[in-house]
Order: structure tokens, then C-alpha cells, then sequence
């Protein structure tokens, strides 16, 4: 998943109505169902946390790795590959960075400033992980520079808002938070983090520091020469901001109380050191497969049952596992596609079992996917998306409104689980999407859905298989089985 996503502001979110008594399945897609497997697929998440995949950072030889191994897994289930010449793999550019080293200081002011003194400093020095992370994409310098706070970090004078107006950044480190005034579409595309970081950069600042609630690895981005994004937890920007008498939560609330900008150049000073290497020519890979429709026609329409694959990579040597995202989703997507090719009667139309690489990147495989749909296929005409289904004990998620027919297949599903606890209808596609999102923007029917969490751990080195519960994943698998069957079998 990507950071910090605000589910519930996209998605409008209507309770089911009381599962109705469970319908009576025939004996195909009985068989189906019962081929889906909890263990298994527990098994599958133990497999790609493991410290053999470093974390599945699109185009690291470790996602490759992972890549080719459930490849094979699909082709031993029997579903079919995409393309002759690279099997089950969907190759696209896909650079990327790996952090080896990084220190980070503060240099808090001691006393008031006097003009006739130099400004004496107390060192704080942050803790990886738990003070400060790299952004994932930064590129190598150790440099000590002052510091100016820059609200949002949003410079847009065409749209009458600027955190940058009368600042000086230039050889500075920019503070600022991740975020908008307010939920105003006409901020959208000042929200990514890539806008943000061009912006900083141009004006000559060394990096952007981000100030999030809790520190969450983040390779969303891209390398630009001698730029050193990095992130710090709000506990030690309350410390920075002592010399204001503000902490992070005033200046937050000041922000999107009066929407406008507040910055201003601080004493206190970072002292940021990275050691990366970046991969302009990393390749990443969708593992792509499909069980074939039974109808000569249709077949050549299919229904997609996705997830992400990828999660951060590891870095600084610590590995960031994603087990629960998305671990679980692939796992769920994976037993979806073994009970597919297990039927003895196929629906009409193909079913297509995709693990999209590069959504941490931001959504680069789905997006890559649906501008090159594989060889074997016309159109796709359904999307189920299957983002974190690790933790919990019930699924929510959102769907197209139209056409109705699509969500009802959802709900009509779901009476012989009972497992979705809530499903909204997904009103738009912010910058914080899944990979159902380019589908969507293309106008396919689409689903996205999720465990109820608590997904504690959220792209931390704490995401791993001790917090996975099998049962959810195989579940969110037997909703998406029966309603993509329904689906690709009108
Ligand atoms: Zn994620």
C-alpha cells in the first residue's frame, strides 16, 4: 500500500445490509473453494517475507527472485503464461535506489542568539527507524545546513498558494509535512511526493525532511542528483520547535485551520549523511498468468484479480519484510489463481491473475499494465484488488458504482463467506491509490479490498509473518473467487 493512505476520505462507506442465509454453490464452484487454502497461503507470505527476497524492491534482484518463484508456482498450479518469449513475467523500466548507510543529527540552538556570540548547539542524534529514515530514493552527500519549516512544501502561485513565498532554501534543508491546505482536488497534483521534491530541489534546497507521526520506509520517488529527501517522526520536530515554542501538532492544526501558509527559517541545523546507490536501469516485473475462458469469443475479455507484489526493500540493513503488505495479497490473489485453474467447468471469459511490481514506486505496474495489455486479451472488463489481507478478521474495501451489477457480485459472494464487514463505493483516484486505480481511470469496473487491520507496523521492519492471520487471506481469496467467477461467466 501506499503511505499514509486516507481510505475513508475517497470512499464513501455504506454497511452491508445483514448477510442473507448462505445460497447453495454447485459442486464446481464448491471444488473451487475448497482448493483455497489458509496454510498455503500463510506459506506463500512466509516465503516472500523472507530475508532471501530483501524486502521485493521493484527491479532489486530480490523482487526478480521473488518474481521467478511464484511464476513457477502459478505454472505448477497450471494456469497459463502471458507471452512465449517471457513466460509468466511482464518486463518495464524500473529504476531504482538502495540505502546502504545513513546518520542523522540535529543541532538544536542552546540559549537565545547574540549578536556578538556565534550560536552555540546541543547534538541530538536520531535513531534509524524509529527518529528518521532516508527517503529511498536519495542519492549520497553528508552535509550540516541550516533548516527553514516550509508548511506543506507546496510552491503554487498559479493556484494562489505558496509555502515558499519570501523563504530562502537555497543550500537548506526544506521541513515540512506531507500533505494539503485541504482536500481540494486543485492540490492533488502538488500532493505527490515527486512534484514536492522537484519543487524543493529547483529552488536549491539539499532535501525535502518530511515530518510524519511515525517513521514508515518510502521509496516513492525519484533520485535527483544530489538531493537528500529524508523523513523525521513529529517527536523530534517537537524538539526543533522548542526554539518557536510550537510543536508539530500546532503548526498542523494552524495550517489546515486558516489554509494558509505559516513558514519560517529555523537556528536549529541537520546534519544528514546517506551512502545510496541508484539503478537507472532496474527492470521490474508483473507476474502475470491466466486460466483460459470457455467460450471461444468471450475468451478473449478477462477479468483481473490483482495486487501488489513489492514492498520497500532493505536498506541500512534493515529489512523491511512486508508481510502484510502485501505479502498477504499476493498470497490471496495466488490461491485465487489455483482455484481458477482447478475447475472442471471455466467461466465464459479468461480470469487473469496479475502481481503488479512498483506500486510503492507509485502504481508503476498497474499503470504499466493496463497501457500494454498482454498478448492473449481484447479488454478487461472487471478489477479485484486485494491490498493488505493480512490482519484481521473481516474485509472492507469500495467498488465502481456502476455498473451495479459489478458490487452486487461482490455482495452476492460474500453470502456464502460473510466476510465483508463494509464496502464504499470509491469516488475517485487521490494520489494515495492502489493498484485498482489505473484500471479504474480507464473506466473498468473495480473493486479494492482490504482486512480490517489494525496493520500496525505499516512499512516498518515490524511487518512480518508473526502478525499474518491465514484465515483472513484465504477468505478475502473465496470472496474474490466466486465474484470474479460470476463475473467472467455472464
Ligand atoms: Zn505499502
Amino acid at each position: 500500500m501506499l503511505k499514509n493512505r486516507p481510505l475513508a476520505a475517497l470512499f464513501l462507506v455504506l454497511l452491508l445490509s445483514t448477510a442473507s442465509p448462505s445460497q447453495t454453490l454447485d459442486k464446481n464452484l464448491h471444488d473451487g473453494l475448497k482448493s483455497i487454502s489458509a496454510s498455503e497461503a500463510y506459506d506463500v507470505v512466509k516465503t516472500l517475507a523472507s530475508p532471501e527476497f530483501a524486502g521485493r524492491l521493484t527491479g532489486h534482484p530480490g523482487y526478480t527472485a521473488a518474481a521467478q518463484w511464484a511464476a513457477r508456482k502459478l505454472e505448477s498450479w497450471g494456469l497459463k503464461p502471458i507471452s512465449g518469449k517471457d513466460r509468466y513475467l511482464q518486463p518495464y523500466p524500473s529504476p531504482y535506489t538502495v540505502i546502504d548507510k545513513a546518520e542523522m543529527t540535529i543541532l538544536l540552538p542552546e540559549g537565545k542568539p547574540d549578536a556578538g556570540k556565534a550560536q552555540s548547539f546541543k547534538e541530538m542524534k536520531l535513531i534509524p527507524e524509529k527518529d528518521f529514515l532516508p527517503l529511498l530514493y536519495s542519492d549520497s552527500a553528508d552535509r550540516t545546513a541550516e533548516t527553514v519549516f516550509a508548511g506543506w512544501g507546496i510552491s503554487a502561485p498559479d493556484i494562489g498558494y505558496d509555502d515558499y513565498a519570501g523563504l530562502d532554501v537555497k543550500g537548506k534543508f526544506v521541513i515540512c509535512f506531507r500533505g494539503t491546505p485541504d482536500a481540494d482536488k486543485k492540490y492533488q497534483y502538488h500532493d505527490e511526493h515527486r512534484t514536492r521534491m522537484k519543487a524543493a530541489r529547483d529552488k536549491g534546497a539539499l532535501g525535502i525532511i518530511y515530518i510524519y507521526s511515525e517513521i514508515a520506509s518510502n521509496p516513492n520517488g525519484d533520485w535527483l542528483e544530489g538531493f537528500t529527501p529524508a523523513m523525521i517522526s513529529e517527536k523530534v520536530m517537537d524538539a526543533v520547535l522548542k526554539e518557536v515554542n510550537s510543536t508539530s501538532a500546532d503548526l498542523k492544526k494552524s495550517l489546515t485551520t486558516f489554509k494558509r501558509p505559516i513558514s519560517f527559517p529555523l537556528l536549529a541545523k541537520i546534519r544528514l549523511a546517506v551512502e545510496s546507490r541508484h539503478f537507472p536501469q532496474g527492470v521490474g516485473y508483473n507476474i502475470v498468468a491466466y486460466v483460459e475462458g470457455s467460450d471461444p469469443k468471450l475468451r478473449r475479455e478477462c477479468v483481473v484479480i490483482g495486487g501488489h507484489f513489492d514492498h520497500t526493500g532493505e536498506h541500512m540493513g534493515l529489512l523491511f519484510p512486508g508481510a502484510d503488505d502485501n505479502g498477504s495479497g499476493s498470497a490471496t490473489v495466488m490461491e485465487v489463481g489455483k482455484a481458477f485453474a482447478g475447475l472442471a467447468r471455466r467461466p465464459k471469459r479468461s480470469v487473469v491473475i496479475a502481481l503488479f511490481g512498483g506500486e510503492e514506486l507509485g502504481l508503476q505496474g498497474s499503470t504499466w499494465f493496463v497501457d500494454h495489455v498482454p498478448g492473449p486479451f481484447d479488454k478487461v472488463v472487471g478489477m479485484f484488488n486485494f491490498d493488505m489481507t493480512g490482519e484481521g478478521d473481516g474485509l472492507w474495501g469500495a467498488v465502481s458504482a456502476e455498473p451495479a451489477e459489478f458490487g452486487k457480485a461482490i455482495k452476492e459472494a460474500d453470502k456464502s463467506v460473510k466476510v465483508v464487514r463494509g464496502l464504499g463505493v470509491i469516488r475517485g483516484v487521490g494520489v494515495r491509490g492502489s493498484d485498482f486505480a489505473p484500471f479504474f481511470a480507464k473506466g473498468i469496473p473495480s473493486a479494492s479490498l482490504g482486512s480490517n487491520g489494525p496493520h500496525l507496523a505499516y512499512h516498518q521492519t515490524g511487518d512480518t509473518i508473526y502478525r499474518i492471520n491465514p484465515d483472513i487471506m484465504a477468505d478475502a481469496a473465496k470472496v474474490a473467487f466466486l465474484a470474479a467467477y460470476s463475473w467472467a461467466d455472464r
